[in-house]
């Protein structure tokens, strides 16, 4: 609970139906869509709550309520749509927990530009539905378009279904406003190129929050296609999938969607070409002799089109039955989980498919299996999804811990790096240093020169 002389200043700000202290909403806001059944080793990071929730309505509340934290020593955790799978939004020493949800207005689109201006806390979602009369397009798509704010996949770097033509979302990112751990607010500059020192939007992209709190960004929108074509062919092998893969990007094709699955029922390519007519035609063209050449058998629009119909369906089911509900029904998702976790590591092309064999060695007699593999966007990028054998024994959550982290740290001896995807948040905060190595003396000595009472996601990056 916050002490009287920190609530009074902080509901001065915001105003008092804007600082939540009920216990309901300090457990709905104390967690993201990590669960403990997929936390393997940071289960403690879920015994802390924050003392209160507060909502500012702009970016001068925000640098207000960052001063009144700095005083105070008080940590601070931003906070967007809270879908977050590793635990990046939850708070590790108490204190305040700052919903964006407030600040949700699309400011200005620019079809000349070809940018959008937004609040932190816009849902993409609701971006993708306000470009529609514009006749433009977000370029950034992940499964939970309902339910991720637009700072939130900035704080992530977030992948989506587009993003092998546009790239992941911080490359999406063209300006930002943020609040720095002082107070101070910063603006990058609306142009997409800097030669003029660093660009500093990179020290928050992929962040988490570390370094400041995001109030508002410009990202790139793209005009909507003047025509697309799905298709999919299927492959005898995963390996013949990744090298079509693989090949078409390399002779310069750049299709919007490119997805190679290996499940139970094989594997499968999955493409989305789109823009303007000759090109989409000539990358359609293309592309049949390019599966061919590699034993391909084009299976056609249909099982594209499935996969493009119920790309977010995951997010609507979430939106539906978990968003902003109490910990404990969004702890249930798994139903126990008895072993379960899905994992996105990026690995040079040359590397993957001699890393899926090691992995492969990795899971032999431990109970641990994979139910998909997947390639999303770009060949480097490489996911598998582990579920425990039903018969395997009571020790399969440890075994499971076990083979997750020997996943993850192949991939980075291998040149990779353990995630790819959703950030590193609590989950995977023990193998950051690892993978950073000098990287994160960096990253510490910035921290402790913008922030150093710390109060800004303290605990986060393994700062
Ligand atoms: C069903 C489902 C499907 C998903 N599919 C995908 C997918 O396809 N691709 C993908 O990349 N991810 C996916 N995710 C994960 C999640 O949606 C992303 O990580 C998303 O980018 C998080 O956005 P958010 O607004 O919910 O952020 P939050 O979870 O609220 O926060 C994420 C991190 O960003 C920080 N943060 C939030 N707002 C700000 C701000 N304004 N300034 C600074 N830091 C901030 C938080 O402190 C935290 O560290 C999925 C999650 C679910 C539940």
């Amino acid at each position: 609970m916050l002490e009287t002389s920190t609530l009074r200043p902080l509901i001065e700000i915001v105003g008092e139906e804007h600082v939540l202290t009920s216990d309901y909403d300090l457990d709905r806001y104390s967690g993201d869509a990590l669960t403990p059944s997929r936390a393997f080793g940071a289960e403690d990071a879920f015994n802390h709550l924050a003392d209160a929730v507060v909502l500012p309505g702009s970016t001068g509340e925000v640098s207000e309520i960052v001063k009144l934290a700095v005083t105070a020593g008080m940590p601070i955790v931003p906070y967007g749509g809270g879908t977050g799978v590793m635990g990046g939004a939850l708070p590790l020493r108490g204190g305040l927990v700052m919903s964006m949800q407030r600040m949700d207005r699309v400011l200005e689109v620019s079809p000349r530009d070809l940018t959008a201006t937004v609040e932190a806390g816009v849902v993409v979602g609701d971006l993708v539905g306000h470009l529609e009369d514009s006749g433009l397009m977000f370029g950034h798509d992940p499964y939970s378009v309902p339910i991720a704010t637009v700072a939130g996949t900035i704080s992530t770097n977030g992948v989506g279904y587009m993003a092998a033509a546009h790239g992941p979302m911080g490359n999406q990112v063209v300006a930002l406003e943020v609040v720095l751990p002082d107070g101070s607010v910063l603006e990058t500059r609306p142009v997409p190129k800097y030669s003029s020192g660093p660009n500093l939007n990179h020290l928050f992209i992929g962040s988490e929050g570390a370094f400041g709190i995001i109030t508002k960004a410009t990202v790139r929108v793209f005009r909507k296609p003047e025509s697309s074509v799905l298709t999919s062919a299927s492959f005898d092998s995963f390996d013949r999938g990744f090298d079509a893969a693989a090949e078409l990007l390399a002779i310069g094709m750049r299709p919007t969607l490119l997805d190679v699955t290996e499940d139970d029922s094989g594997t499968t390519l999955y493409l989305l070409f789109e823009g303007f007519r000759e090109g989409v035609e000539a990358q359609e063209a293309r592309w049949t002799r390019v599966c061919a050449e590699f034993g391909g058998i084009p299976t056609g629009p249909g099982p594209a089109e499935d996969y493009w119909r119920f790309r977010h369906q995951s997010g609507e089911n979430y939106k539906r039955t978990l968003l902003g509900r109490p910990r404990r029904d969004r702890w249930a998702r798994w139903g126990g989980g008895r072993g379960f976790d899905y994992l996105h590591m990026a690995l040079p092309i040359s590397r993957v498919l001699e890393y899926r064999d090691r992995c492969r060695e990795i899971m032999a007699g431990t109970g641990v299996r994979v139910v998909e593999y997947c390639i999303w966007s770009r060949p480097e990028l490489f996911s598998m999804m582990l579920r425990s054998d039903e018969t395997a024994g009571d020790d399969i959550r440890e075994r499971l811990a076990s083979v997750v982290d020997q996943i993850l740290t192949l991939a980075q001896d291998m040149g990779g790096t353990m995630e790819y995807c959703h950030g590193v948040g609590v989950k995977l905060n023990h193998l950051l240093k690892r993978e950073q190595g000098t990287g994160h003396d960096v990253i510490s000595t910035l921290k402790r020169v913008m922030d150093p009472g710390n109060i800004m996601n303290p605990g986060k990056l393994a700062l």
